[in-house]
């Protein structure tokens, strides 16, 4: 479609779709799209990616390629030029050393360095080794050349299930132990692909990295509460809860707070951007938040365990009652935008919270906590 050759696989509404989805998640202005949209296209901006494995399931690279519409994986293939990445390219051996070796020699200072898995540290980071090197040496060569690193998931954001104790190989994540470069955290498990593609097309819109949180994730991604924007916020502010997997209150939909739902402490767009083309994500199908993007909550607090609920947020479509907040986060119109973007863009309008009869239903629990 674009003159240049590139996105093949993808048509111009699909592709036009994709960038007025990112500048919303991004919160630009309607007018930015096309400077999006000419950054995404211009073949000299693709900036050189290497993509080192670790401790990790591969997951993260499994929901960037599962993602089918519109062609998502395709079009981040299209838009950075993937030097290594050791699941997809077909070299092996050698050859797939020589290219990661040429890479980072070619485009020293200039390329994007992503990780996936956590590094184990523990005597000497025997525990992960690819072609005879550690992941600890690997990541230090390979982070010295690295313009900016992102770290994929929440393994290499923060060591993930790995560095659970009692983390017998010393994970931890890239942050532990680079400290002399720009680190982009996108966690999750697995991170929502659209983060990652809206991080790389700031990158090579602005030239520069997106606004980050204390715990480096891109502010436009992770600065809301995921309980802020959930379909079943009304139920949570009714008081109707599911109180087992399979009693009446689950299956009418109701909040999962009481299963151990971590949303209410959980900052991430999942509710919002959503996964797998289909316009799901846990919640929506019935299962608590765990907390993936938190490394506080995620595997250190038991899947059924409540959260404390220390500050408390309206959902996004109440008016907001402290004025004085204002302009701390995207406003209720960008929360739309977004919304409608990303439900545009994934094939589906963003779901909303079901209406309910008045009065108490059998089955509905009317604590708000315990
Ligand atoms: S507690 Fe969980 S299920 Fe309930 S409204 Fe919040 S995010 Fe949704």
């Amino acid at each position: 479609m674009a003159k240049d050759g590139l996105f093949p696989d993808i048509n111009r509404r699909d592709f036009m779709k994709t960038c007025v989805t990112v500048s919303a998640m991004l919160g630009l202005p309607f007018g930015m799209v096309s400077k999006v949209a000419a950054s995404a296209r211009a073949s000299d901006s693709r900036p050189a990616v290497i993509w080192l494995h670790f401790q990790e399931c591969t997951g993260c690279s499994e929901s960037l390629l599962r993602s089918t519409h519109p062609t998502l994986s395709n079009l981040i293939l299209d838009m950075i030029s993937l030097d290594y990445h050791e699941t997809l390219m077909a070299g092996s051996g050698h050859q797939a050393e020589q290219a990661l070796h040429d890479s980072m020699l070619a485009n020293k200072g200039k390329y994007i360095l992503v990780v996936e898995g956590a590094i184990p540290t523990k005597d000497n980071g025997i525990y992960c080794k690819v072609s005879g090197k550690t992941a600890m040496d690997s990541l230090q060569k390979a982070a010295e050349g690295a313009l900016a690193i992102i770290a994929m998931g929440t393994c290499a954001s923060y060591g993930g299930i790995q560095s659970v104790g009692p983390n017998p190989t010393g994970a931890v994540g890239v942050r532990d132990l680079v400290k002399d470069k720009p680190i982009i955290n996108i966690p999750g498990c697995p991170p929502n692909p659209y983060n990652f593609l809206s991080t790389v097309l700031y990158f090579v819109t602005f030239k520069k990295l997106p606004e980050l949180d204390q715990l480096g994730r891109p502010k436009f991604a992770y600065g809301r509460k995921i309980h802020e924007h959930c379909e079943r916020r009304a139920h949570f502010d009714a008081g109707r809860f599911a109180k087992a997997y399979g009693d009446e209150g689950h299956s009418q939909g109701y909040c999962l707070y009481k299963l151990g739902c971590k949303g209410p402490a959980t900052y991430a767009n999942c509710s919002v951007v959503r996964f797998n083309d289909a316009n799901v994500w846990p919640v929506s199908v019935g299962h608590p938040c765990i907390g993936c993007t938190e490394p506080e909550l995620l595997f250190k607090t038991a899947i059924a365990d409540k959260v404390q609920i220390h500050e408390p947020t309206p959902f996004d479509s109440y008016a907001p009652v402290d004025l004085k907040d204002k302009g701390k986060g995207p406003d209720p119109l960008t929360t739309g935008v977004i919304g409608l973007a990303a439900g545009a863009a994934v094939g589906a309008g963003v779901m909303m919270a079901r209406k309910l009869p008045d009065g108490p239903e059998k089955g509905a629990d009317h604590d708000k906590t315990e």
